[in-house]
């Protein structure tokens, strides 16, 4: 018997990029079995940044089907029953274990083969772990990693049956601040750790960081920074009990969370489809330098017009926006047409107990901060605004209205001269 199944286009990953990948190719009038999309996990796509937050909290947690993409862009939720309507194959629990791009197959861990003639590659990104550099009793039971919603399962179930306990989080990113943040709203006693002289290096200035850094602390939440966890101790039954730092402290935890970065998943098409910067170099369109291979999301290094320059981003509303221009490409060319090229504007966010901000454009250049930064005040509002060659080229808004942050999105676009703030001031705006 053949399992070979023939598809015109095949979406391998089946994460935010393919939901919402999917969401544009109905639009663009899709025929029933013309995609498939080939997932390693086992549900359809959805909201992957709710796995940090929401899904992670003690009362009205989110839960599938409540975050299938699109929700998070306040569109509709595509459940699994959508594709069946489609006649989209939504093909789970399903690891492509080869590729071979010449003859336009790919082969999954149980042999079974699926043909293309059109691939998107969305492949995302996979957890760095302790035990890729070998850290001591870094395999321990309880220390968790978050990029899959079985992930969060496995440490919904430890929040179950370690309450009230110690957790150790490993690393001072965005998944380190909003898993520290969970974790004290189910009441945890909880560390977090990390080598940085303040959290979010690459994003946030020292002041920046300082504001979130007290707020943390107001909430009972422990920092301990410029020092690393080197090794951990596990009891009888192979659960971590503690986490030894470089600096000769030891902490006891009853969970441990790590939170130390991604890399995106490249290695099934090493050799075949070119790279730059970590990820597939792709054009305007999300193309690869094989024909009618594409890279969205976390694999794709894309030319980000606006600063002429080639970027990798892994943040989710990039995700979605690469996913339907690689989208809208496909189809433009099938058509003989053609449309814009992809003219992105970087945006990142991340929430945290009552705390929520947004960043858009590049965070170059000078940072200038401005607003209520007092951690202890009631509605703490605050920004920074980069300043580059006398232009504004990044905001970054904590607290924002919704008008306000489309503000700041408008001057990222627009890059004002610096003057302009100075403006909105005497005009009375918040800003500035
Ligand atoms: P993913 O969503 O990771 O999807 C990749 C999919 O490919 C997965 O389903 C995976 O199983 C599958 N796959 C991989 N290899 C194979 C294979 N060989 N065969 C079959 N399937 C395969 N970004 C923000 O901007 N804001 C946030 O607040 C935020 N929070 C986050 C919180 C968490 C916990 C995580 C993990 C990420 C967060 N992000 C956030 C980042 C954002 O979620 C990612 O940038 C986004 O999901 C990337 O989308 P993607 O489709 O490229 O990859």
């Amino acid at each position: 018997i053949s399992t070979k199944k023939q598809f015109k286009y095949v979406i391998i990953g089946g994460g935010v990029a393919a939901g919402y990948a999917a969401r544009e190719f109905v639009k663009q009038g899709l025929k029933p079995g013309e995609l498939a999309i080939i997932s390693k996990e086992a549900v359809a796509p959805y909201e992957r940044p709710t796995l940090s937050k929401a899904y992670l909290f003690p009362e009205g947690a989110a839960r599938l089907p409540g975050f299938h993409v699109c929700v998070g862009s306040g569109g509709e939720r595509l459940l699994p029953e959508w594709y069946v309507t489609k006649g989209i194959e939504l093909i789970l629990s399903t690891e492509i274990a080869e590729a071979d791009l010449d003859m336009k197959i790919l082969t999954s861990s149980t042999g079974r083969t699926f043909e293309f003639q059109t691939l998107i590659i969305a492949t995302g990104s996979r957890v760095i772990r302790l035990t890729d550099f070998g850290v001591q009793g870094a395999d321990a039971k309880n220390i968790f990693y978050l990029r899959e919603i079985s992930d969060a399962d496995e440490l919904v179930e430890a929040i179950g049956a370690k309450k009230k306990g110690k957790v150790v989080i490993v690393g001072g990113g965005y998944i380190g601040l909003e898993v520290g943040a969970a974790m004290r709203i189910n009441q945890f006693d909880v560390t977090m750790v990390y080598p940085e002289p303040w959290c979010m290096p690459r994003l946030f200035t020292k002041g920046i960081a300082t504001f979130y850094e007290a707020y943390f602390a107001n909430k009972g939440i422990k920092i301990i920074k410029g020092t690393v966890a080197v090794a951990f101790d596990a009891d009888t039954n192979g659960e971590v009990k503690a986490v030894k730092l470089q600096d000769g402290r030891v902490l006891q935890a009853d969970i441990v969370v790590v939170g130390v970065g991604a890399k995106p998943l490249t290695e099934l098409f090493k050799g075949q489809v070119d790279e730059e910067k970590g990820g597939f170099r792709t054009d305007g369109m999300l193309e690869t330098n094989v024909p009618d291979v594409y890279a969205v999301g976390d694999v794709a290094t894309f030319p980000l017009k606006l600063y002429n320059d080639m970027r990798r981003i892994e943040h989710v509303d990039h995700a979605r926006k690469s996913a339907e221009q690689a989208v809208k490409a496909i189809r433009a060319s099938e058509e003989g047409k053609s449309i814009e090229v992809y003219d992105y504007l970087p945006y990142f966010y991340s929430r945290a107990f009552d705390l929520s901000w947004k960043f858009y454009g590049d965070n170059v250049g000078d940072p200038l901060m401005f607003g209520d930064k007092n951690p202890a005040s009631g509605k703490p509002k605050f920004g920074t605004a980069w300043i580059k060659n006398g232009k504004i080229v990044g905001v970054f808004l904590e607290g924002g209205t919704d008008e306000e942050n489309k503000a700041i999105a408008i001057m990222a676009r627009v890059q004002p001269p610096a003057e302009y703030l100075d403006q909105l001031k005497k005009e009375g705006y918040f800003i500035a």
